[in-house]
């Protein structure tokens, strides 16, 4: 039989104590860092999520630190609260960007619920006011559908629906309006209709002198009008003007014509998560000022070319664009 000799067991309680200091010192240090903080996804659509995310590290201040994973609970590291800013926002397909603001980061573990809104539905009117119907009503719903791809693929979370069409081409002021510019917007709604509290889209022959052509004729809007030969893309640009989108032309290193918002293309597939965040939140977006598809969620009003804490910059990308990396 075994026996501990004092001399053994003096040494073998000193080895036990050794081990619980440092047992102690671990605990000690994971308290002080946080031990390993979760985002909480819900509602998600079943596709890859991307999370920007606000707070602080052993680094510093994070602004928009960027998180691409598959799973509903993000890892995110051991966050703290920040002096700046504390908030997540997140993106996936077919939903609308969400977002936890303030995120109550502590020094313990922590677990940020981030629920995820169903897709938007947003019903839309669809005026043909130049002929023949047949034709350019085909053309109209294969412009919604090539904005129902992009926005599926660049995770809007948005779809135009329902979509109602009318056959505008046998009321006798349509050829009023056949060569539109914006000083006719007034007098198309007031005498071709409008149904108010959603987006309308009126195919006339020529915007602006141009058959392939369109106008939103207003950052943040209601109203679009479409050439008689626009191409299919064309509609998803507009839709982005009336969601308080501009243009990104002289934004050469970041951008280039496939993006959505290029004033001059017949490329256009790609939105940025900058886009998609003013998208949605500025307080002009049909979104919130037409459709009020975001109840109890907060509006900014964040200009193209502002990059703070609270606007994600323009450019930034969680996916890659086509030839623009994830940034
Ligand atoms: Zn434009």
């Amino acid at each position: 039989m075994y026996e501990l000799s004092i001399s053994n067991r003096y040494l073998y309680t000193k080895a036990l104590s050794k081990a619980a200091f440092f047992l102690m010192l671990a605990l000690s240090f994971l308290t002080l860092y946080g031990c390993g903080d979760d985002v909480d996804l819900s509602n998600t659509s079943g596709n890859e999520h991307g999370v920007l995310l606000d707070g602080e590290d052993s680094t510093g201040q994070l602004n928009d630190k960027t998180f691409v994973t598959a799973s509903d609970t993000v890892d995110v590291g051991n966050i703290d609260t920040s002096a700046i800013s504390n908030e997540v926002i997140a993106f996936t397909n077919l939903r609308p960007l969400a977002i936890t603001t303030p995120a109550a980061w502590t020094s313990g573990s922590d677990n940020i619920p981030v629920p995820f809104a169903n897709e938007i539905n947003i019903p839309v009117t669809i005026w043909i006011v130049r002929g023949p119907f047949g034709t350019q009503q085909l053309r109209a719903l294969d412009a919604v559908t090539t904005t129902v791809g992009i926005w599926d693929d660049e995770r809007m979370g948005v779809t135009p629906s329902p979509i109602q069409i009318v056959d505008a081409t046998g009321d006798p002021d349509a050829s009023n309006f056949f060569a539109f510019d914006c000083s006719l917007q007034n007098g198309i709604e007031n005498n071709i209709g409008k149904t108010n509290g959603r987006i309308n889209v009126y195919y006339v022959d020529t915007v602006d002198g141009g058959t392939g052509r369109g106008q939103a004729c207003s950052i943040g809007s209601d109203f679009v009008a479409m050439g008689r030969f626009t191409g299919n893309e064309l509609l998803s640009h507009e839709f982005g003007h009336d969601f308080g989108l501009t243009h990104i032309d002289n934004l050469i290193a970041n951008f280039n014509q496939t993006n959505v918002m290029h004033s001059a293309s017949n490329t256009r597939q790609y939105l940025s998560e900058g886009q998609l965040q003013r998208a949605h939140m500025k307080p002009n977006s049909a979104l919130n000022a037409v459709y009020s598809a975001r109840p109890g969620e907060p509006t900014r009003n964040c200009p193209r070319d502002t990059a703070n804490d609270e606007c994600v910059d323009i450019k930034k990308r969680i996916w890659s664009d086509g030839t623009f990396p994830a940034n």
